[in-house]
């Protein structure tokens, strides 16, 4: 398959839009990250999806809308209160509802599970492709299942050349890491993937929130994951990944002990660091991550695939405080290295 790669124009947007309604894929760019999108009421079309990604059959997509209106045919339910308020201060934008779904909505979308996972991004080029396609569009990220998700239309082509009609570069993501997902299936809103709407922010709008304790920590043997996509290892970079957190000066003396050693041993190691801490690591090949958690969140996808294209086979990274954005940073990072973190 030939795989074309358009600007976001009007043009490549109704051919793209075409392509959905013809059962075919599309990536498009969204404020969090690419997604590879199909037609979410078609069952035969969605079943691409996870053949281009090799995604497990078992990890369910979320559905895009355009409107708030295209929501109440998904759904089987009313929305709650806490629900409705979180829709008009959240949407559009990087949160994704979880709700009992409807009988429209095919198990390949939900990988079986009676609950159907929706969001209304705000990227306009998104927006657009979902109007023009008529319906709404199920998409995961971009990228073969495994790699980091994409946030420029350059992952996207990496992983998916020759596996998709159509790529529309948007350029690059604006929040960097997937959307919030949270779900309205019990009393209380439970986040089951920390993303860029924080808990405080849904606590401040809705009056309650939990957050699955499954976020930080690997699942247990046996455990059942509330949010399937929670027990793949994600993100992971081909190189062995340590995440070493603590007080600063004592994780930059840590990092450079464990990258001299592993340089002695023979190995190709690398540093994901603070900006401001690259200077700290003297010789040493080091990647900034930004200036902050919100920096981190944007690059962090892009860095670990970096650190494969430069062929590092051990990485070393510091933390950020696993609160507000930070607590969403920490979930991919700690996904990426197996939650194989080390406190100094
Ligand atoms: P991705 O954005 O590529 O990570 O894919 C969507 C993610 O949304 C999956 O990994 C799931 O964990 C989550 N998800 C989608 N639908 C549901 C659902 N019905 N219940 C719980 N989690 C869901
Ligand atoms: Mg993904």
């Amino acid at each position: 398959m030939q795989t074309e790669l358009l600007p976001v124009t009007p043009e490549a947007i109704a051919r793209g839009g075409e392509l959905i309604r013809g059962g075919q894929l599309v990536a498009f760019p969204t404020e969090t990250v690419y997604g590879l999108g199909a037609n979410a009421l078609d069952g035969e079309a969605v079943k691409r999806i996870f053949e281009a990604k090799g995604r497990p059959g078992d990890n369910p997509l979320i559905a895009h809308i355009s409107a708030i209106g295209q929501l109440a045919p998904l759904i089987a339910v009313e929305p709650s209160p806490a629900a409705r308020a979180l829709m008009a201060a959240c949407w559009p934008g990087p949160m994704t509802l979880i709700f009992p779904k409807s009988d429209i909505v095919p198990r390949e979308v939900t990988a079986g599970l009676d609950t159907v996972a929706v969001r209304f991004p705000a990227h306009p080029a998104a927006r657009a492709l979902i109007d023009a396609a008529g319906v709404p569009i199920a998409a995961p990220s971009a990228n073969r299942s495994g790699r980091p998700s994409p946030t420029t239309a350059r992952h996207v082509l990496e992983d998916m050349a020759g596996r998709v009609p159509l790529i529309l570069d948007g350029g690059d993501c604006a929040v960097g890491l997937e959307s919030t997902v949270i779900d309205m299936t019990g009393d209380t809103p439970r986040v089951l993937r920390p993303g860029g709407i924080t808990p405080r922010r849904i606590e401040e709008i809705c009056g309650g929130v939990a957050v699955d304790d499954a976020v930080m920590r690997p699942l247990k043997e046996g455990e059942v994951a509330r949010s399937p996509g929670m027990k793949y290892r994600h993100y992971a970079p081909a190189g062995a990944l340590t995440i070493v957190q603590g007080e600063e000066a004592r994780v930059i003396e840590a990092i450079r002990r464990l990258y001299d050693a592993a340089l002695d041993e023979g190995k190709r190691p690398l540093i994901l660091a603070l900006e401001s801490h690259i200077p700290g690591y003297g010789p040493r090949m080091a990647l900034s991550l930004g200036a902050d958690a919100a920096g981190m969140a944007h690059a962090v996808f892009a860095r670990l695939r970096d650190a494969d294209d430069l062929g590092a086979d051990v990485l070393f990274s510091e933390a950020v405080p696993a609160d507000g954005l930070g607590l969403a940073v920490m979930n991919r990072l700690g996904r990426a290295a197996g939650f194989h973190i080390v406190e100094v």
